[in-house]
């Protein structure tokens, strides 16, 4: 199987900013152990501006575009070192892919990012892709990684789009608050009842919440791939999503 894992930060980061060693370690194994099963993985990774933060010691999330940019940058070399060296251990070649929404409106440089994907699949590498936030300015940003995550898998044909959060999957309503929450595990299409079920909250550090999780799933099962959303917290649940075991929310591919 072809497969996008997007993690976002709330499962690579302690509420610091600093790096989840323990967490980032075991997500590295599994999915070196899926690629030596044979499956191609994409790692859609978020982290670059919660680990800036960490690394430079800032109070918070900035919300000024220049340092949410300058942690962006510092902050993506980390991730890059982490996961070249942890990946690396299980004899496996990382490489880093920075993407704009320009990179995605334009055809021409569409198909270039796809074209580098697929050689790099091909020489048996695992592509890591970011957006490009030292760069990506109002205009061009894509904005989130679950949209970018979703947008690579439809351009890849991927079979599977893995979010990993710190959800469990989406529930009939807000579990923090409303303890009859029930977890959905198959959603065979995206309904208006769906669409109302989602809140709007986003995490500390990271930028997503339900509502573009939910925008993802148009957009990847659209394509005809599967995506499911499930919690991070344990990493070795990539391996019963892999197989199909009833874990997080699937959202089944229009076939
Ligand atoms: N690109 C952002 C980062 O690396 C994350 C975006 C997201 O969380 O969706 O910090």
């Amino acid at each position: 199987m072809r497969i996008v894992i997007k993690i976002g930060t709330s499962t690579l980061a302690h509420k610091t900013g600093r790096i989840n060693i323990r967490r980032v370690e075991e997500l590295c194994k599994v999915m070196s152990d899926l690629k030596n099963a044979g499956h191609e993985i994409i790692l859609v990774s978020s982290g670059a501006i919660g680990m800036g933060v960490g690394k430079l010691s800032l109070s918070g999330k900035p919300t000024d575009i220049p340092t949410k940019q300058a942690a962006a940058a510092v902050g993506q070399c980390e991730l890059m070192y982490v996961y070249d060296k942890l990946f690396s251990e299980y004899n496996h070649t990382v490489a880093q892919i920075l993407i704009t929404g320009a990179d995605i409106e334009q055809t021409e440089r569409r198909t270039n990012f796809e074209n580098t994907i697929l050689r790099l699949l091909e020489l048996g590498v695992i592509p890591v892709l970011n957006e490009n936030d030292s760069i990506a300015t109002e205009e061009i940003v894509i904005g989130d990684n679950d949209t970018l995550g979703a947008i690579v898998a439809a351009t890849l044909k991927a079979d599977l789009l893995i979010i990993l959060s710190d959800i469990d999957g989406l529930f009939t309503a807000d579990p923090h608050s409303d303890k009859n929450a029930e977890l959905l595990h198959t959603v065979k299409e995206i309904t208006g009842e769906i669409e109302e079920m989602v809140g709007d909250a986003v995490g500390e550090l990271g930028t997503g919440g339900m509502y573009t999780k939910i925008n993802a799933a148009k957009i990847a099962t659209k394509s005809g791939t599967d995506m499911v959303i499930a919690n991070g917290k344990e990493p070795k649940i990539l391996y019963d999503i892999v197989d199909g075991k009833e874990v997080g929310t699937r959202f089944l591919g229009k076939r």
